[in-house]
């Protein structure tokens, strides 16, 4: 009885937090698609990020056992899903020739690439033959000594990358949900030895599991908020192709505001997945929290990435903690899975801007999958 009781609190609970939660989860959209949104949770992302930055996966370095617990973790709960195998020749895995970057790499498994339960209506042949992929790098820097006499040794990257991979993997389940698949396919590619130069990537943009002319874009997310509900949101890389509308559009439905890199010092379109996938012409969105926080003064939010970079970032002390604040999290990843649903669904792929430095990488790859 006692039991049964505790039960109901909770499915009550879940409740009065989806009905306050309504403005997030996008406007405008059919039930269908509020309903996958809103499985988008605090506690889904929570749950994978304490698990991926726990001490046991041991910091996720390549090519070790804890990066392959993490991949392992990922496929199940791909499979849990529904997510169908996705890896250029059928399987879950692209092993990636890590060469010249240190003896012990040799081929591990690397890449855990899902198609999604996207398998294309029927009827559209030529849009099922294209793609979304969303990307996020689950490996970091494993076990070493830290800068302080007091760390612990273990780079457990919670907000670098587990959150990153928590945020896609909490996309998955929200396309899995939907019962009517997008027109495009959508993959989920958790790539591999991002940290030693994005080289999981490298490798995927290069041997693509459907031709790179037919990517339609890549999503990529890496650190995912820890500090709470923003009004904003920033695209790395705004200006450079037509996803920015389709941000802009998505983001409108939340009430928030897309705004360029607030730290253009850092170079950051340069220095994550979604490179290769520019490089190889794919046009990319490189979604990255806001600062504007709610209900915290101005500066708050870029007083706490500040923070992080000094104290936290690419060191031991990135570790999962139950005081990190997953509310914004949420609200970027649902703005992925909107955005990545109306880029599977839009009659055109999206397109570089003109004269933007990858606008002729792209009409190669889509020259190169013409008839002739
Ligand atoms: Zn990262």
């Amino acid at each position: 009885m006692r039991r049964l009781s505790r039960l109901l609190a909770g499915v009550l609970l879940l409740a009065s937090t989806l009905a306050a939660d309504r403005p997030s989860v996008g406007r405008g959209n059919t039930p269908e698609v509020l309903r996958a949104t809103a499985r988008i949770t605090e506690e889904v992302i929570r749950a994978h990020t304490k698990f991926l930055a726990s001490d046991l996966l041991e910091g996720r370095g390549p090519a070790t056992r804890g990066d392959s617990l993490a991949e392992t973790y990922i496929q199940s709960q791909m499979e849990a899903m529904g997510v169908k195998p996705g890896a250029p020749g059928g399987g879950w895995i692209q092993k990636v020739p890590l060469v010249g970057v240190k003896a012990s790499f040799s081929a591990p498994a690397v890449f855990r690439s899902g198609r999604g339960s996207a398998e294309g209506v029927p009827g559209d042949p030529m849009l099922s033959s294209e793609a979304v992929v969303y990307t996020a790098h689950h490996d970091h820097f494993g076990i070493k000594a830290g800068p302080r006499p007091e760390d612990d040794a273990i780079y457990n990257g919670a907000i670098d990358n587990a959150s990153g991979v928590a945020s896609i993997l909490s996309v998955a389940r929200a396309f899995a949900d939907l019962r009517r698949p997008p027109r495009r396919s959508v993959y989920f590619a958790f790539v591999a030895g991002e940290e030693q130069g994005l080289l999981g990537s490298q490798y995927f943009a290069m041997h693509p599991p459907v031709p790179v002319g037919r990517i339609a874009a890549n999503i990529n997310i890496d650190e995912a908020n820890w500090f709470g509900k923003t009004r904003d949101i920033s695209l790395i890389g705004l200006g450079k192709s037509s996803l920015d509308r389709d941000v802009i559009a998505v983001a409108k439905t939340q009430g928030r505001a897309v705004k360029p890199d607030e730290f253009p010092d850092r170079g950051r379109f340069y220095r994550s997945d979604q490179f290769n996938f520019a490089k190889a012409g794919v046009p990319a969105a490189y979604l990255k929290f806001g600062t504007d926080v709610i209900g915290k003064p101005a500066g708050y939010g870029k007083e706490q990435v500040e923070a992080y970079e000094k104290n936290t970032y690419h060191q031991p002390s990135d570790e999962y903690r139950d005081g990190l604040d997953f509310s914004g999290a949420v609200q970027d990843a649902r703005l992925a899975f909107l955005l990545g649903r109306r880029v599977a669904n839009a009659d055109a792929m999206p397109v570089w801007t003109k004269g933007d430095e990858f606008e002729a990488a792209r009409k190669k790859a889509v020259d190169a999958i013409k008839p002739r």
